[in-house]
C-alpha cells in the first residue's frame, strides 16, 4: 500500500475531553485507503523544531467526505503546536502508516486504556456488525468521553476508573477474568500502556484466545529506515514497530 506525504487542511482541531482534542483532516488520498490500526506521522508545524514528526493512530475516516480523524492528549510540546492549529490551517502528513488489524472472530472483545482507545473506535466501526463488546479504562470520569462514540457500536460496554467516578474502581485488569469466564469471546485487541496489554495478552493466552496487541512505542521515520523502535520478538530477533506493526499477535512480541 502507498505510503503518502501530504498537506491536509484542518476540517476541525476541536477539544472533546481535558487536554485531549480531535483533529479531522481533509485527506481523500489517506481516507480511502487506510485501515484499523494504521497511523499518521504528523509534522506539527512548519520549522525544523521539533524535528520529528509526532504519531497518531488513525480514529476514523469517512471516504465520502475524505476526511480521517485522530484524537490525541496534548502531553508536550509536538502535540501542543498541534493543538494550536485551526480550521483552514494546513499539516504536512505521511500515512497510512504501520500495518491494520486482522479483522478476525465473531464475537471480539476490544481492551482499551487511556488513548489507546483511539484507534480501537476505528477498528469497532470496521468490525460491526458482529456483536462487540469492550472494556476501557481510564483515570476518571472526565477522561471517559469515549462510551459515547463506542455505545452505537459496541453490544457491551464495561468501564473502570482509577478513582471510581465512572464504572468499576480500579483498572481493566480488574475485570477481564471475570468477562472471560463464561468463554464468549473468541478474538481480543488491545491497545494502551504496556503494563494493561501484558496482562490482557496473559489472559488470552490461558483461555485460548488469539490476541493483538498495538503497541505505542517512541518512533522517528515512521518507515522502517531508523530503527529507533524496535522491540524484541518471541523468537530472538527484533521487529520495527512502525512498520512491521504497530499491531502485532501478542504471543509475537509478549512473553
Ligand atoms: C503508533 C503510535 C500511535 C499513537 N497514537 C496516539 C493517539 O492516537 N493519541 C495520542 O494521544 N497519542 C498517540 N501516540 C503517542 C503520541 O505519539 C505522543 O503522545 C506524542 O508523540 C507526544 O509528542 P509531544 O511532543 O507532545 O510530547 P513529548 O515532548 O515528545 O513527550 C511528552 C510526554 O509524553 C510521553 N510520550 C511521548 N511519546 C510517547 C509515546 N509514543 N508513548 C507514550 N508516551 C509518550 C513522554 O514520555 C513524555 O512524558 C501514539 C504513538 C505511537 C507510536
Amino acid at each position: 500500500m502507498p505510503k503518502m506525504v501530504l498537506e491536509a487542511q484542518i476540517v476541525s482541531n476541536i477539544e472533546i475531553g481535558v487536554n485531549v482534542k480531535e483533529l479531522v483532516l481533509y485527506t481523500p488520498e489517506i481516507a480511502v485507503q487506510a485501515v484499523p490500526g494504521q497511523f499518521l506521522h504528523v509534522r506539527v508545524n512548519n520549522s525544523y523544531h521539533p524535528l520529528l514528526r509526532r504519531p497518531l493512530s488513525i480514529s476514523n475516516t469517512d471516504g465520502e467526505a475524505g476526511t480521517v480523524s485522530t484524537i490525541y492528549r496534548v502531553v508536550g510540546q509536538g502535540t501542543a503546536y498541534l493543538a494550536a492549529l485551526h480550521a483552514r490551517d494546513s499539516v504536512n502528513v505521511m500515512g497510512p502508516l504501520g500495518n491494520g488489524f486482522a479483522l478476525k472472530g465473531q464475537r471480539p472483545l476490544l481492551v482499551g486504556g487511556g488513548m489507546g482507545l483511539a484507534p480501537l473506535v476505528f477498528l469497532a466501526g470496521a468490525l460491526c456488525p458482529r456483536p462487540i463488546e469492550i472494556l476501557m479504562g481510564g483515570r476518571t470520569k472526565e477522561e471517559m468521553f469515549w462510551e459515547d462514540m463506542f455505545r452505537t457500536m459496541c453490544t457491551g460496554i464495561h468501564i473502570t476508573t482509577d478513582d471510581g467516578t465512572l464504572g468499576r474502581c480500579g483498572v481493566t485488569l480488574d475485570v477481564l477474568p471475570d468477562l472471560l469466564k463464561n468463554n464468549v469471546f473468541d478474538m481480543i485487541y488491545t491497545c494502551g500502556p504496556r503494563i494493561m496489554m501484558e496482562g490482557v495478552a496473559k489472559l488470552a493466552r490461558e483461555h485460548n484466545i488469539p490476541c493483538q496487541v498495538s503497541l505505542e512505542d517512541y518512533m522517528a521515520c515512521g518507515i522502517g529506515g531508523c530503527l529507533s523502535c524496535t522491540c524484541a520478538t518471541s523468537n530472538g530477533s527484533r521487529k520495527k514497530v512502525c512498520a512491521d506493526g504497530p499491531v502485532f499477535w501478542a504471543q509475537e512480541v509478549i512473553s
